[in-house]
């Protein structure tokens, strides 16, 4: 028994999350009438969302002919054939929708001559079943999308009467016999602890991009509810697959916008060389993001960096006319200024590939239902438990996320959470007892952890776990790079229980909370790097050079990782091939969709 009191609250919903994912499903719950509560670690407008810059992938054809078909098309082919078929359909069908509701809403976005939405080139989007032209398909705010989305998306959910409660850092969920019946939360600016008793619970965390060195996201990104969702013994799915950003601003990580190149920006070598070009005939520096960074790695390996180590690229933007500069890109002028120290107008941008999204996550189903899959149902669901935006694997992005589809996923399914929980959450239900025994552990973990009086500090071991994720499970993956990365990264979480807390109070307790983080972090990056591991082959954001082909025949299936202390245990089920409607009445052709080889 510990002896913290709390305090109990009771919901219909509660929402873990006030990223654009968390705040689409709030808003969509409040506006059904659902008593819906949002916790939150960071002020809801802080949440890693506002930092997206480039844009919102939807087929509106403000800018020429597009359909969802071709959307659709471009994002199974991104995914490398991993993507949930039936999922993707529902991302491409319902992606207009989603964001004529934004606009509806009020997101400010940027206006075309005749004061349609405007929309940019970017990576993998193309016409015509990618035979056509690059298409105009990344809706915009300028370069600061994700702000303008977060701030609209707040003040609708307090019009409707969504109840915050900011600052809350959510510790574990409450399972109760195999439902889930909400979460424990502790209020980090006066310490107490308070229980989210509700009838659904959503997971919208967002991704862990924290558990590597370099990172384009958030500190704030330490993929807490899929520590939560291991510490319940449901599985993660997909997490070998990590995208590497082409454009992070060499020594900061921070990101330079693949709308930079959807403007008109190319990269170059050492030798002043536009070498994607050469590797991507048709798509040039417009290729989906991981062939991208393989290729700006490949020269560097081969000596065609540039800068003094020979371990960089340059992105050029100085050609573009200073208006379109100052009209489209105003945000990354200014990064590359703070964080490069150069004057964009002026010279090229040095730039790394960066980690910047996890494809991986909460295994769902199109409507966010978590799964917690058997093999005679790989298909089936936990009860009261949903996760939705980065923290979910739906899954949409399958082994390679395309630029802008992201934003389109956090709204497209934070709706359809919401659109699902108006089905099974009656109202008028009474609310459950509180499930006394699984508070109690999961405040009895929180105790242990405040109490901590190992010999590592919790940064100490972090900056390991980093370290090591960055060299044994980059861009390019080895046997030999893998195989001791398990290892590594197997010692280090087996020290999680060796960590050193200083701060035994209650009340702003950075180390406290960095350390719940960390026990977060690690199951994710073990899940990682056990699951490459064990994908002997390559595909999307997973290049293993002693496996340079994708394997359909043995492959084509989600990898799912269950995580206890430091042990993994693997297993699969089956990607969804088959799409929601065929060809006969509007949906998408067989054919199309059929696996074939990645070209650019
Ligand atoms: C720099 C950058 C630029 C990007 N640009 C684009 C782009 O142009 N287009 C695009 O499609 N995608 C882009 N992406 C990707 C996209 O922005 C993210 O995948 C997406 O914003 C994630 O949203 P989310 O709602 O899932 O999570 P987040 O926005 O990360 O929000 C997570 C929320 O969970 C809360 N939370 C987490 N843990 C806890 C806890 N324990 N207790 C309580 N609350 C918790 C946080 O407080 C926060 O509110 C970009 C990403 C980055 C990093």
């Amino acid at each position: 028994m510990t002896a913290y009191p709390y305090e109990v609250h009771d919901y219909d919903v509660v929402v873990v999350g006030a990223g654009g994912a968390g705040l689409r499903a709030t808003l969509g719950m409040a506006e059904q009438g659902l008593r819906t509560a949002c916790v939150t670690k960071v002020f809801p407008t802080r949440s890693h969302t506002v930092a997206a810059q480039g844009g919102i992938a939807a087929s509106l054809g403000n800018m020429g002919p597009d359909s969802w078909q071709w959307h659709m098309y471009d994002t199974v082919k991104g995914s490398d054939w991993l993507g949930d078929t039936d999922a993707m359909e529902y991302l491409a069908r319902e992606a207009p929708k989603a964001v004529y509701e934004l606009e509806h809403y009020g997101v400010p976005f940027s206006r075309t001559e005749e004061g349609k939405i405007y929309q940019r080139p970017f990576g993998g989007h193309t016409t015509e079943y990618g035979e056509g032209p690059p298409v105009q398909r990344t809706c915009a705010a300028a370069d600061r999308t994700g702000h303008a989305i977060l701030h609209t998306l707040y003040g609708q959910s307090l019009k409707n009467n969504a109840e915050f409660f900011i600052e809350y850092f959510a510790i574990d969920l409450i399972m109760t016999d195999g439902k889930c019946t909400g979460v424990v939360a502790w209020k980090l600016d006066d310490g107490t602890i308070h229980v989210f008793n509700a009838k659904m619970t959503v997971l919208a965390t967002g991704g862990y991009g924290r558990a590597y060195f370099s990172a384009t996201s958030a500190h704030t990104c330490t993929g807490d509810g899929g520590g939560m969702v291991a510490r319940a013994g449901l599985p993660l799915q997909d997490m070998e697959f990590v995208q590497f950003h082409p454009t992070g601003i060499y020594g900061s990580g921070c990101l330079i916008t693949e709308g930079a190149r959807g403007e008109g920006g190319y990269l170059t070598n050492s030798e002043g060389e536009r070498f994607m070009e050469r590797y991507a005939p048709h798509y040039k520096d417009l290729a989906p993001r991981d062939y991208v960074s393989r290729c700006m790695t490949m020269e560097i390996r081969e000596g065609r960096g540039v800068g003094e180590h020979k371990d960089h690229i340059h992105l050029h933007l100085n050609h573009l006319p200073p208006e379109t500069l100052a009209l489209r890109l105003p945000g990354i002028s200014e990064s590359a200024r703070i964080f490069a120290g150069v004057d964009l107008h002026k010279e090229p941008i040095p730039v790394l590939p960066t980690v910047h999204y996890n494809m991986g996550g909460i295994p769902t189903n199109y409507f966010g239902e978590v799964l917690n899959p058997t093999h005679e149902n790989p298909d089936a669901t936990v009860p009261g438990l949903m996760a939705v935006g980065e923290a979910g694997c739906a899954s949409v992005h399958g082994a390679n996320r395309l630029g802008s589809n992201s934003l389109i996923d956090l709204v497209v399914f934070g709706r359809a959470a919401a659109i699902r929980a108006g089905e099974i959450v009656n109202p008028k239900d009474r609310a459950a007892e509180v499930n006394k025994a699984e508070v109690d552990r999961a405040l009895d973990r929180f105790d242990a952890t405040r109490h901590a009086n190992g010999s590592v500090p919790t940064a100490d071991l972090r900056l390991e776990m980093q370290k090591t994720m960055q060299a044994d499970a980059a861009v390019f993956r080895t046997d030999k790079t893998l195989g001791e990365g398990v290892q590594k990264m197997t010692a280090i979480a087996g020290r999680m229980g060796d960590v050193k807390v200083t701060d035994r109070s209650l009340i702003w307790n950075s180390d406290l909370m960095e350390t719940l983080e960390l026990q977060n972090l690690m199951p994710n990056a073990l899940a990682t790097i056990v699951g490459a591991h064990a994908r002997t082959e390559s595909r999307g954001a997973h290049a293993h050079e002693d496996y340079a082909t994708r394997n359909d025949a043995d492959w084509r299936k989600h990898t799912l990782a269950w995580v206890d202390g430091n042990q993994v245990r693997l297993d699969y089920r089956p990607v969804h091939t088959a799409p929601l409607t065929a060809e006969a009445d509007g949906g998408i052709s067989l054919k199309k969709i059929a696996p074939a080889e990645r070209k650019f």
